[in-house]
């Protein structure tokens, strides 16, 4: 649970949710609406459309599901297989997974049924549930369209829209699949934007698809910058992958979430991890929803120390309050920054982030002070880590020949040139002597000297609490 969680608003009774509906909420525990609960409920039960600004870890996903789930209950319609009643559009898998959980935990009082429906997986069990009645379809937008290609799902009975992370949506390039669904929907409809961002884009999409919107809006989660220890080494991006092994060692983190940019660099730094013989998962688009589940969960009970993510997997995935994040790579969007360092010092709990930084990156550094108002603090890197000699690293490591060398991206997203960075002049080991980066170069902090190398990798009881909350109705699956 987040610290936005706790409120002093009205009680879950107050808000004028059927019965089944309340009993559903108590059976999970929850007493007091979110903020963005308080906020949102009444106005998806007004009928209108809404414009929410919410992150994940407010509580947004009841946010919507309850009122929608209300309005669906106390509506008598005669629904007909594979025509839901209510859409769903998430962005990627693992949401529409949790989404999907969330509408069977406060629907299963209620006679509703619900479908989740995302791609990488064998369409025909898809094609089989479309068979039966489906009142709320969860989904992400690519798969939707398959299915409307082969016109097993029909979208003419719509009633409520929801577009769940709109700007992760549109982030991913979804916008033409979004506009391709929009266009058979029934018009007459409500339609619900959650976001967390609120860029130009996202504005016109709202602007063309809501009609007199109201909006609400919570504080963003920009808070958490103010609980989590933030620091960086400014570090030749050809030194990362050993680096990260040398302080996973040294400071026998026991669970520490990755952040790399590509999916590529996913894999390979999982890989040098494990050949280190440190256990290691990567998660992101290309795996499969199993081996993504299966990580996870190994991430979960401990036998995973190191899961490597790309900003797009770990988006929506209810892991937070981890100990340690790490940022192999900083992201081109500055808010992506911010989600990812969420993951820890939830709830007034302690947590660090690390960010490993190249000169190339400077420039996404200066955007991210800028955005989160601070300066993240330089620490020297440990006198006792030894960078790689030349011919020990792999190909893809080699420090590129020119400045700017073409660098892979995930997707369709706001990047900036490359080679914005300042040049900065490092010693014979590559390492930069304080003070030399900029800005707030003032603030670098020694790095304590080294303790006693940990022997083997020895498994140490972790903080597992709030990892995966196994309350009903939480995201953890
Ligand atoms: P969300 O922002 O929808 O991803 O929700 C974040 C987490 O908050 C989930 O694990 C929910 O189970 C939990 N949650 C949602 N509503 C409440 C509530 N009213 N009180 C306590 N926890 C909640």
């Amino acid at each position: 649970m987040t610290t936005e969680i706790s409120s002093a608003g009205p009680a879950f009774t107050e808000l004028g949710l059927a019965e089944p509906i309340l009993r559903a909420v108590a059976d999970t525990g929850y007493t007091t609406p979110t903020p963005i609960q308080a906020q949102a409920i009444p106005q998806v039960l007004a009928g209108g459309d809404l414009l929410a600004a919410a992150q994940t870890g407010t509580g947004k996903t009841a946010g919507f599901t309850l009122p929608i789930l209300h309005l669906l209950h106390s509506r008598k319609v005669e629904t007909r297989p594979g025509r839901p009643r209510c859409l769903i559009l998430v962005p990627t898998r693992e949401l529409a997974a949790q989404v999907e959980e969330s509408v069977k935990t406060y629907g299963k009082h209620l006679s509703l049924t619900s479908m989740v429906m995302f791609g990488g997986v064998n369409i025909n069990p898809q094609f089989k549930a479309l068979k039966s009645r489906v009142d709320l379809l969860v989904a992400t937008p690519g798969r939707l369209l398959d299915h409307l290609g082969q016109k097993t799902v029909d979208l003419s009975g719509v009633e409520i829209l929801v577009l769940d992370e709109a700007d992760r949506m549109l982030d991913m390039g979804f916008i033409r699949d979004i506009k391709k669904v929009l266009a058979v929907l029934p018009k007459a409809r409500q339609t619900l934007l959650f976001s967390a961002t609120f860029s130009d884009e996202i504005r016109a999409l709202a602007n063309g698809l809501l009609h007199n919107p109201k909006s609400v809006e919570v504080a963003r989660r920009n808070t958490t910058v103010e609980v989590v220890e933030q620091s960086m080494h400014r570090v030749p991006q050809a030194h990362k992958r050993d680096l990260l092994v040398h302080l996973v060692r040294r400071h026998d983190w026991q669970q520490v979430l990755v952040f790399t940019r590509t999916k590529h660099g996913a894999n390979k730094l999982a890989e040098k991890l494990m050949k280190e013989g440190i256990a290691a998962a990567a998660i992101h688009g290309n795996k499969s929803q199993a081996a993504r589940t299966r990580a996870l969960a190994s991430f979960k009970d401990g036998s995973v120390r190191v899961l490597v993510a790309t900003d797009i997997a770990a988006r929506g995935i209810d892991i937070d309050q981890l100990p340690q994040v790490v940022n192999f790579e900083l992201p081109n969007v500055p808010e992506d920054y911010v989600h990812r360092i969420g993951r820890t010092g939830r709830a007034g709990a302690t947590g660090c982030a690390l960010s490993l930084v190249d000169d190339e990156e400077m420039g996404y550094l200066r955007d991210i002070e800028k955005l989160i108002k601070r300066s993240i603090v330089r620490v020297e890197v440990d006198p006792a880590f030894v960078p790689p000699a030349r011919h020990e690293l792999a190909s893809d490591e080699r420090p590129p020949q020119g400045r700017g060398a073409p660098r892979q991206n995930n997707g369709p997203r706001q990047g900036r040139p490359q080679g914005q960075g300042q040049p900065a002049s490092r010693n014979a080991s590559g390492r930069v002597s304080p003070g030399q980066g900029k800005p707030g170069a003032a603030a670098v902090k020694p790095v304590p000297r080294p303790g006693p190398q940990p022997a083997a990798h020895p498994k140490k009881p972790r903080p597992q609490a709030a990892l995966f909350s196994s309350k009903p109705g939480s995201r953890g699956h």
